[in-house]
């Protein structure tokens, strides 16, 4: 009959009526004569999930118009599967056409919050292929992993149920497969039921019993095997349940509104962040597109239509902890939580149930890097423990490891695999070492963690993380040098050519220094080139290289380009071998200031290793402006260092460590009884330990003709450090005892940096 349909409303009801004007889908109501009744009525479209028609009552184009298949499941939980048009350009809904041939009614429109969820038909794996993403053949071999991984857990469940071994049903397969019974693609229930292990009714039984659940999803997968990333799965997944794919660092912020819309602990818990939202709708972006509990869920704590869009775990995770950062949920109530929730232990661990996607280990870990850099850690250390043992956390703070958290064994392996994941690495790849970098946001500082993993015994890897803060450089007055120093590293620092060292061991901050001295040359009428390996403090102004070793750009590569590239100060990261030594050199005597690194202890020592790795004596004596020898020792906490008056005796171990000669000639503080020095105590700002941050002791060599004179004549150490010394050098044990009676550190932490000189 012209123009009947049938209306589903919002609460389950269905009724049949007769349109009694043309429904517009651009109205708000629809007008008909109930069937039942014969009366009119008029009903609000918020009332209506759906509007069942005749297609031919409705001139909607479905030919020539780009469509797709899809599930579409209304808010009563009730699925349809239509043919649904892209781009359609309705306010309240959409239309599809029903691929149910029974019904007469086939044309469908939904309304938009009538629609619970949508999905294209395609599998996830189409759409990748049809994206470019990966090809046919790599769909092909991760389907058949899946395909193998779910017979694992056949054998699984039969074991568990039949009282069977897996080492007898291992066995059982081995057999059959290398006596030829079974081909590769023979399921392993068939070879069990052959060896006479199990009946086929209880294969049938366990094939039932299967969780579907917790099959692996072939887009896991795909991440797994490393054929696609995250982001390609998640677009991938975004096109599949209809849903905008978003860039959260490129869209504006979440609205002050949207953020208070949902409570900190249920953000916590789903992983979504609240971006937009009015008093009927709030748009919430999740990683998790295909687990309909979370928008269920949060429409329970907001009473509101939630509109997912999809946006990568990272960016959620540290969007997140950026706007939810006092929640009262830190890494040890997630801690708690998680330890409740772990599986109970019995002698065989089990860890296989708990995976890195686990919205717990997605926070665990995201909060754990976040606080690392808050805390200013250097490196993070995670170090799973042997069988049964915790997952230990360390962070190194101003140069020293201490542990900040033990999390339960049984998620040791998740952890590991979640940063795997984050850094874009193989997760299934346990028996070699790897590096990769994740890179995170923070109040619009980029954050990068170099990532380590590296396998170790008991079947365990450990994963180390040094954070590269993307920092401005300090000014040199601010570097802690002493006035002299200072002083005179300015003047070497303004001479238009000639070379530069700083020196010392890994973690000296010679980098940092670099940074401030090209700081200080930093105009526009100066042209400098960097060459960093990695790059971790940035300057506008300078034109910086990151060394690629994998496509051949080294330190000498780009010194070789650089020298072609019209400079006048270029700066090497490190100079590791007598090839960048030499032509660093020689750039320095074609009229370019050069600066570099060298792992040396002293800055003497540093001209006898450089000519013991053949540079030419001459061309290093005209071209050596000066050697930079620093350390970092650890200052005592500025909230609770003690003054106290040191002993007599005290007093003289500090003038023999500088050397009582030079003490003298330095006009060294006097013994007095007034003579404050400061000690250690501890607080909570500190951790207890009484230090917090740390100093720099610096040892500068100028180089002059008397030292000149001695690099052409290859004098050894001891005569060139009388030289500078009789020139006005301080040593770095000098500087550092000037530090304690300055009261910025204790002598132990400085014969612990300077302990070579001590020996
Ligand atoms: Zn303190």
């Amino acid at each position: 009959m012209k123009g009947d349909i049938v209306l589903e409303f919002m609460d389950g009801r269905r009724e049949e009526a007769t349109m009694s004007r043309p429904f517009l889908a651009d109205e708000n109501e629809i007008r008909v004569v109930r069937k039942d009744t014969g009366r009119n009525h008029t009903y609000l479209l918020t009332k209506i999930s759906c509007v069942c028609m005749r297609p031919e009552d409705n001139p909607i184009k479905f030919h020539d118009i780009e469509h797709s298949k899809e599930e579409i499941i209304l808010a009563t939980d009730k699925l349809y599967i239509c043919v649904v048009p892209k781009n359609q350009p309705y306010k309240n809904g959409f239309y599809g056409l029903s691929v149910d041939a029974a019904s007469p009614h086939k044309l469908i429109f939904f309304t938009t919050h009538g629609v619970k969820a949508r999905q294209e038909t395609r599998l996830i794996g189409e759409i990748l292929e049809e994206k470019g993403v990966i090809t046919h053949f790599s769909v092909e071999q991760v389907l058949e992993e899946q395909r193998r991984l779910r017979e694992q857990r056949l054998g699984e469940i039969l074991s568990e149920k039949h009282d069977l071994s897996q080492s007898n049903i291992d066995k059982a397969i081995d057999t059959a497969r290398k006596e030829g019974k079974a081909s590769p693609r023979m399921k392993v229930g068939e070879i069990l039921i052959e060896a006479g292990l199990v009946t086929h009714e209880q294969v049938e039984f366990a094939l039932a019993s299967q969780d579907l659940g917790k099959k692996k999803k072939i887009g896991t997968l795909l991440v797994e095997k490393g054929f696609i990333t995250e982001t390609h799965l998640l677009e991938a997944l975004a096109v599949k349940f209809r849903l905008p794919f978003i860039d959260l660092d490129s869209v504006k912020p979440p609205s002050a509104r949207a953020l208070a819309a949902l409570p900190a602990d249920v953000v916590h818990k789903y992983q979504v962040l609240p971006l937009e939202e009015d008093e009927k709708r709030l748009v919430v972006a999740t990683s998790e597109p295909t687990d309909y509990t979370i928008p269920d869920s949060l429409r329970f704590y907001t009473k509101r239509r939630i509109d997912l869009v999809v946006a990568t775990s990272m960016q959620i995770s540290a969007a997140i902890l950026k706007h939810y950062p006092k929640a009262g949920y830190g890494i040890d109530d997630l801690l708690s939580d998680m330890s409740t929730d772990a599986p109970v232990i019995d002698q065989q661990p089990q860890e296989a149930d708990i995976s890195e996607s686990d919205s717990q280990i997605v926070t665990l870990v995201g909060r754990i890097l976040m606080d690392a850099y808050s805390k200013g850690a250097s490196d993070i250390h995670f170090e799973p423990g042997r069988r049964g043992q915790a997952l230990q956390v360390r962070y190194r703070i101003d140069g020293i490891c201490r542990v900040v958290n033990q999390i339960p064994m049984s998620f040791k392996r998740a952890v590991i695999s979640r940063i795997k994941i984050m850094a874009n690495l193989d997760i299934t790849e346990r028996r070699k070492p790897q590096s990769g970098k994740i890179v995170l946001w923070s109040q619009n500082n980029q954050i990068e963690y170099r990532v380590e993993i590296v396998p170790t015994t008991g079947e365990n890897e450990d994963a180390v993380l040094r954070i590269l803060h993307s920092s401005e450089p300090l000014p040199l007055e601010q570097m802690g040098f002493s006035e002299n120093n200072l002083k005179a590293f300015r003047r070497i620092l303004s001479q238009p050519y000639g070379i530069i060292l700083c020196v010392g061991p890994t973690g000296s901050g010679k980098t940092t220094t670099l940074h401030s001295a090209l700081k200080y040359r930093n105009t526009p009428d100066v042209k400098i080139w960097t060459i960093e390996d990695p790059v971790e403090i940035t300057q506008a102004g300078l034109r910086q290289v990151q060394v690629q070793y994998k496509i051949g750009l080294t330190f000498p590569e780009a010194l070789r380009s650089f020298l072609r590239a019209d400079p006048d100060i270029i700066m090497i990261g490190e100079m590791r071998d007598a090839e960048t030594a030499k032509t660093a050199i020689e750039a320095s005597l074609t009229g370019h200031l050069v600066l570099s690194t060298l792992h040396t202890n002293s800055a003497p020592e540093t001209i006898n290793r450089l000519i013991e790795m053949g540079m030419d004596t001459f061309n290093f004596a005209d071209a050596l402006l000066g050697v930079l020898a620093q350390r970092l020792a650890r200052k005592l906490c500025d909230r609770c260092r003690e003054p106290y008056h040191p002993s007599r005796q005290e007093y003289d171990r500090l003038v023999s460590i500088y050397g009582p000669d030079s003490f003298e000639k330095h006009h060294g503080h006097a013994y007095s009884d007034t003579l404050t020095l400061m000690k250690k105590k501890g607080c909570p700002s500190c951790d207890g330990s009484g230090y917090k941050g740390r100093v720099a002791i610096h040892e500068l060599l100028v180089s002059s003709d008397g030292i000149k004179h001695l690099i052409r004549r290859n004098a050894p150490n001891d005569e060139l450090k009388e030289q500078a010394l009789r020139e006005g050098m301080r040593t770095l044990l000098m500087e550092g005892v000037q530090k304690v009676f300055q009261g910025l550190t204790d002598i132990s932490q400085i014969l612990q940096v300077c302990r070579y000189e001590t020996e």
